[in-house]
């Protein structure tokens, strides 16, 4: 195996026993990008001087730990990253998907960040979003779409579209993504890989660009369930710079990882089969859930009888925070500036020349819910129906430990099949924003392929801090399962070999 095909822990095995250094597996993932990221478009910014030098770095510290054991060697050492574009890392371009940033350079760095850095990471560059994480498909980003390497004619999923395409493609060990509806889970289910969803509050929000306040959160998309559960380990945690997150010490993640499911119960909500998926996204989901049973699973059906209502509620609580949030690009304190005759001219000309058409659509549609006159009838009520969506899971998670359903209703569409319909993009959220409005935690694995050979993913949900569930069930499954080895014939592909 190529040392870009190695999961994170695989690499770090190779790289413990002297076999490869950081540099080297570096450096193939940097050839990587070079070959393969001009058909895919996963990254905005690739920081190969910088990467490079991190790796000397690591490869110092593994030398130094090799002279003497008893020195404390941190627990990534070497490992190559990419990081979603809208969670700032310190003096490194920061787009967010969007003009209004474009020459954006933080001078701070995101806590989740940080703890990697510590840990030993190497940072290969900053991965294509949908514009603020707006959107479905990464097609809203404004530097244009990122292509699924599954097929390149399709959409990789969004927003964390980059990242799901740069671990799927091995074009870095593991990534960064952060998820207000399902930007993590439906990406990561899209392109066949691994992503969490931690609970609101399990990771620091601090450095990550915000987009619903009482939504996001930062989440690892990964090759492998074990790599989830070790980038996990690192970025959560309290942190004094978010005062939202959560001050439960953060549990040995690694100890949940166990291949068998006995005396685990899995709830089954009959709301997230609905008309209109797509019949193999269902039969693959349904399988596995016969797989959970035979690795000695109880399976029980539950019912989230809110559901139906969780699309229209996200669609008016995320536009709403949406709209407050990016009242700060005023082009004054950082950020694109178009300068016009007054004042009220620069905002006009920075905002309207700055923002892309969704990011409008939602600050219209935010301002509106808030407003006076439509606050009661919109945002409170959409509020209202927030909690009972809430008191559903926490209703079923007394009768079960997780509940599994699919992450996407459908597999990745064709680039430009929905994008003249935001309604239809929309749906493309139906199964993930519950886990969102609800603050808990979930994860999608792959489960299969397609008629047209494109992935689908298992979504695993469990309760508030209920992250050692979810990671033992998505563990035991993929053990017990084949999708995870599969690779994208993107090598093929780049010959000219391309499908529809
Ligand atoms: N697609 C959803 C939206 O556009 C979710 C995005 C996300 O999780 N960042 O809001």
């Amino acid at each position: 195996m190529a040392p870009w095909q190695w999961t994170i822990h695989e690499t770090l095995e190779h790289l413990q026993r002297g076999e490869i250094s950081a540099v080297e597996v570096t450096r193939a993932y940097l050839d990587r990008v070079e070959a393969f990221d001009s058909l895919l478009h996963a990254y905005l910014t690739v920081t190969p001087e910088a990467a490079l030098a991190q790796a000397q770095e690591a490869d110092a510290r593994w030398a130094a730990w090799r002279r003497d054991p008893s020195t404390p060697l941190p627990s990534l050492n070497g490992i190559p990253l990419a990081i979603k574009d809208v969670i700032c890392v310190r003096g490194v371009r920061c787009t967010c998907g969007s003009r209004i940033l474009e020459n954006f350079f933080p001078p701070y760095e995101a806590t989740a960040v940080a703890r990697l850095r510590e840990a030993g990471a190497v940072f290969l560059g900053k991965t294509n979003t949908d514009e603020f994480g707006m959107g479905s498909s990464t097609e809203n980003s404004a530097f244009g779409p990122t292509r699924n390497p599954w097929n390149p004619a399709r959409v990789p999923g969004g927003s964390s579209g980059g990242s799901a395409a740069a671990v799927a493609a091995d074009l870095c060990a593991g990534a960064l993504g952060t998820d207000t509806g399902g930007s993590v889970r439906q990406p990561a289910a899209m392109c066949g890989v691994v992503g969490l969803k931690p609970t609101y509050g399990r990771v620091s929000r601090y450095g990550l660009v915000a987009y619903g306040s009482s939504l996001d959160q930062i989440g690892p998309i990964t090759k492998d369930v074990q790599d989830a559960a070790l980038l996990l380990q690192l970025i959560a945690g309290p942190d004094p710079r978010d005062a939202t997150s959560w001050p439960a010490p953060v549990p040995d993640y690694t100890r949940a990882l166990i291949p068998d499911l006995r005396g685990v119960r899995v709830g089954v909500p009959p709301e997230y089969f609905i008309p209109g998926m797509q019949p193999e996204v269902e039969q693959a989901v349904r399988k596995a859930i016969e797989v959970l049973a035979e690795l000695g699973a109880e399976v029980i059906e539950v019912s989230l009888p809110h559901t139906r209502y969780a699309l229209p509620t996200y669609y008016l609580i995320a536009p709403a925070e949406a709209s407050a949030n990016l009242a700060r690009y005023d082009s004054v304190k950082y950020g694109l500036r178009i300068r016009g005759e007054t004042i009220w001219d620069t905002y006009r000309l920075t905002r309207g020349n700055g923002f892309g058409p969704e990011v409008k659509r939602r600050i219209m549609l935010g301002t509106y819910a808030l407003s006076a006159g439509y606050y009661d009838a919109y945002y409170l009520k959409a509020q209202k129906v927030r909690t009972l969506i809430r008191q559903d899971f926490e209703r079923a998670f007394e009768r079960v430990d997780v509940i599994v359903c699919p992450t996407s209703p459908t597999t990745a569409f064709r680039l430009g099949e929905r994008t003249a319909d935001p309604l239809q993009m929309y749906l493309a959220d139906i199964f993930t924003i519950t886990v969102n409005l609800a603050g808990i935690c979930g994860i999608s694995a792959p489960c299969g392929f397609d008629g047209d050979g494109l992935p689908i993913g298992l979504q695993i949900l469990g309760p508030a801090l209920g992250e050692e569930k979810i990671l033992r069930v998505a563990y035991a499954y993929e053990q017990a399962t084949p999708w995870h080895h599969q690779r994208p014939p993107i090598d093929a592909t780049l010959q000219g070999r391309s499908r529809d």
